[in-house]
Formats: C-alpha cells, structure tokens, sequence
C-alpha cells in the first residue's frame, strides 16, 4: 500500500519550531518511503482560524522546501463531509445530545485530568432522556475497551478512551464541527496510511481510533514526536510562541540553519548544520529519531 502522509496544522497563528519539526519528520518518512505528503489547514474552528494565517504557514512550511502533493485541504470546506459522517454515527446510535455548560464542566471538580491537561468529559448527558434538537452539542458515544498500537516512535502503546478524553464532542452548538470528527474524516477521506504529529496529541489517539473503527475507516499508522522545549527543557511559554521563521530570521538564522537543526534533531545529520533536504533524507530513519523533547539552541532565543 502506498504511503500517504500529511502535516495538518491549525491556522490560528505562526508555526513554531515544533510544528516546522512535525512537518519535516511527516516528509521525511514519507519520502523515505516513496510516499505522498499532503498539507490540511485544519479551520474547522472559524472563530479561531484565519486563511491569512494559513496562507502564511503554508509560506513558511514552502521556504524549507515542504510543499504539498496535491492541492491543500482546508477543513472550513468539507462541512458536507462531517455532516455525512454524523449522519452515520446517528444511525449507528453512537451519537447523543450533551446541554452541558462550559460552566458545568468547569465545575466537576471530581473528574480525573486526562494526559496533557485534557479533562475527560464524565459522561453526565449520556444516560439523560434527551431530544436531539437543531443545533445540537452533540457527543460520541465511545465504545468500551482499551485500544492497543504500535507507535512509529514510542513502541506498543495502550489507552483506554474513556480515562482520557471520555465522550469526545463532535458537534457544537454553535454549529462547528469539532476536531476529532474532522481530523478522523479526512485522514480517511484523503487515505492517510501514516500520521506524524507532537506527543501532546498522543492521547487521543485511542479516541480517533474508535472514531474511525465506527466509521469504518482503516487506522493509520501513528508516530508521536516529543516536544520542542526552551534551552532549559521547561515547556516554550506563550511570549515564545512565535519562535518561527520569522523571528529566527530577524535574529540571523535563517531558513537552511533551521532545516539542518531540525533534521539534526531528527537524527538525519552528525551535527545542527545548514543543510538543504535532500542532504537530510538518506540520513532518516526512525529507528535514530529521539523519542524525548529537544531543546532549543540557547543562541537562538
Ligand atoms: N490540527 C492539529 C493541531 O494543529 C493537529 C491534528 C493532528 O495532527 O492530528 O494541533
């Protein structure tokens, strides 16, 4: 089966260096593979999402030489696509109408955080009595049972859906569709067989592999990377969120210094020097990616 890859940002800002790092690991392993890679703006949420921003990342993402095989899929066009997919699961009965609050589920104080801060919904509209009304929040209802896969990067790995995310909202009431039906919708759709994306993703991967078994639609395979940190190892803080392109640029790196740190980081090179990505590609191999986060260079911040 071929190997089809994808980088699915989301258009609220500028890429950081730990998405430009998600990127290129995406194409690496894609093109090692003889594979396509594809780029989705992920602008399901329009009141966060600008065309602007994601014209701008996909400026950046084509200075290091990444361009997508095929025309780019922005999400805020396939609202038909999700619709089609509710429709399915409400026949399958696996939907159910939430009329929780954001308050309420503020409130529910007893509920375990899930990994990287994700609260699981508990779960209170499940067994209510409730009409399905236009527009609905509306919830999946997970099947039960823990889901096992074999990570790219981390190995065998096991989550039980329900401790995590619980019942994931697919549906808003303000009548956006939500991520994990989008994101399981078109990796289908456009027959994505390998997913790369950041370790703070990693645990809804047992929830979209649900998302997708109710669908029928085939698993991908999925590869967690770590972190990009600050030189201290703590977590990049907001005032260094634009640590893109732009920024290292004004500073005096420019875009052949990133790609050859960020392959570097990967395990393409010996050493964080300027490279280009043809010299990084025959060094790719997953087997020598880090499975830890990596530090930022302290000259650059
Ligand atoms: N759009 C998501 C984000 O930017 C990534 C989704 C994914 O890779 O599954 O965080």
């Amino acid at each position: 089966m071929a190997c089809i890859g994808r980088f699915a940002p989301s258009p609220t800002g500028e890429l950081h260096l730990g998405n430009l790092r998600t990127a290129l690991a995406s194409w690496l392993s894609v093109r090692a593979a003889g594979g396509r890679w594809l780029i989705r703006m992920e602008d399901v949420d329009t009141a966060r999402c600008r065309s602007t921003l994601g014209e701008a990342q996909l400026r950046d993402l084509a200075a290091l030489g990444l361009e997508s095989d095929g025309p780019v899929l922005w999400q805020s066009r396939r609202k038909g696509a999700y619709q089609a997919a509710l429709q399915r699961l409400f026949g399958a009965g696996l939907l159910y109408p939430c009329i929780c609050t954001r308050k309420d589920l503020a409130g529910m104080a007893s509920a375990p955080h899930g990994e990287d801060g994700l609260r699981p919904y508990p779960g209170t509209c499940r067994h209510r009595p409730l009409p399905f009304l236009r527009p609905d929040a509306l919830r999946f209802r997970v099947p039960e049972g823990s889901v096992a896969w074999e990570d790219l990067l981390l190995g065998p790995q096991q989550d039980d859906p329900a401790a995590l995310t619980g019942d994931p909202l697919l549906h808003r009431r303000d009548g956006c569709y939500a991520y994990h039906l989008a994101v399981v919708v078109d990796d289908g759709g456009q027959g994505v067989t390998e997913i790369v994306r950041g370790q703070d993703l990693r645990g809804v991967t047992a929830t979209q592999a649900r998302l997708q078994e109710a669908l029928g639609l085939p698993r991908p395979a999925y590869g967690h990377l770590g972190l990009v940190t600050a030189p201290d190892g703590s977590r990049l803080g907001k005032r260094d969120g634009a640590l893109g392109l732009a920024l290292l640029a004004h500073r005096g790196v420019d875009a052949a210094r990133v790609l050859g740190w960020l392959g570097w980081s990967l395990g393409c090179l010996e050493r964080p020097e300027r490279a280009g990505l043809e010299e990084l590609l025959p060094g790719f191999s997953w087997a020598k990616v880090p499975s830890g986060p990596v530090a930022v260079p302290a000259s650059w911040m």
